[in-house]
């Protein structure tokens, strides 16, 4: 067995990683608390941090399949439509920002039947770490009263080969509490949040190497990746296979656990400092490179999930 397993596999240099699956549909929740929270404390300060839904129901978005790419894609700035002062204007954005997520996959379809959060990993195969970059200024702008549109579609980055749910399993873990208790239909009665560690750098053009800017986890999401499913298939609609789910940003509790810029550089408040050049970042410029990496970490073993690099280059 072991020779055969050395004749299928190839070293990662050897070889050019390409997208794991070009999906069909591609839907991004915000299943990040603190994320949530964090937003919210900036765009609505007059108000609570969370909308009266956001614990009663997983909040996502049909997004744009089109222009999901392979880690290692160039990432075009994106041009827009933004508020600037008294004008409206059609710009490169000047806030381009990333997002820390994850994202699964599925392997099965659904037929239009609902999923239980216990079915979870019946339908869904396994997991890619997930760069959803995102244009703050055109999305500050365009996202009331439907949502994100144009700030999120020019471009989302996965990490080229998906990790089985099977190989995860020991990592499964109890998430936060949840208060109220969700509704029948969102209730499991196994644990199905994961305890995976996450890690963005960030390395300008002037920089050798780069600078880590984020620590965070995946148990900070407050929905876990099954309840989203289960969501998203309760009212009838078909999932199939290939199609990538991603959980929204992953921010934890405190400073240096920020998973965007946005909330990194607070709004661009407290611009972050590059220790090695002495530059400050409040959002991504042009020659920047962020990368993303993820891992459980087991007892004497660790499985990891590669990594989802991007450079930005100026607006066409
Ligand atoms: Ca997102």
């Amino acid at each position: 067995v072991r020779q055969q397993v050395r004749k299928a596999s190839f070293a990662i240099e050897e070889v050019q990683l390409t997208l794991p699956v070009s999906p069909r549909a591609f839907v991004d929740f915000y299943s990040g608390i603190h994320h949530a929270s964090n937003v919210g404390r900036m765009f609505r300060p007059e108000q609570a941090p969370l909308l009266p839904n956001y614990r009663h129901v997983p909040i996502g978005y049909n997004g744009r399949a089109s222009t999901v790419f392979v880690s290692g894609t160039d990432i075009k700035r994106p041009r827009g439509q933004q508020k600037r002062g008294e004008n409206v204007v059609f710009e490169p954005s000047r806030e381009l920002d990333f997002e820390l997520e994850m994202g699964f996959y599925i392997g099965r379809t659904s037929e239009g039947r609902g999923i239980e959060p216990d079915e979870f990993t019946e339908y869904a195969a396994g997991m890619v770490i997930v760069n959803d970059w995102s244009a703050r200024d055109i999305q500050r702008w365009e996202y009331q009263p439907l949502g994100p549109f144009l700030a999120k579609s020019f471009a989302t980055s996965v990490s080229p080969y998906i990790v089985s749910f099977d190989a995860l399993e020991p990592f499964r873990i109890e998430g936060m509490p949840q208060d109220p208790e969700p509704l029948p239909y969102l209730q499991a009665t196994q644990p199905w949040h994961y305890d995976i560690e996450l890690e963005v750098s960030l390395k300008t053009d002037k920089m050798t190497k780069p600078q880590v800017i984020c620590r965070s986890n995946t148990k900070h999401l407050y929905w876990s990746m099954a309840q989203q499913l289960a969501h998203q298939a309760s009212n009838g609609t078909i999932i199939e296979p290939g199609d990538l789910y991603a959980t929204g940003t992953i921010s934890g509790p405190e400073e240096g656990q920020f998973g965007s810029m946005l909330e990194a550089s607070w709004k661009g408040e407290k611009p972050l400092l590059m220790e090695e050049t002495g530059e400050t970042r409040t959002f991504l410029e042009d020659g920047d490179t962020v990368a993303m990496t993820a891992w459980a970490q087991g007892e004497g073993y660790t499985i990891g999930f590669g990594e989802v690099i991007g450079t930005v280059h100026p607006a066409g």
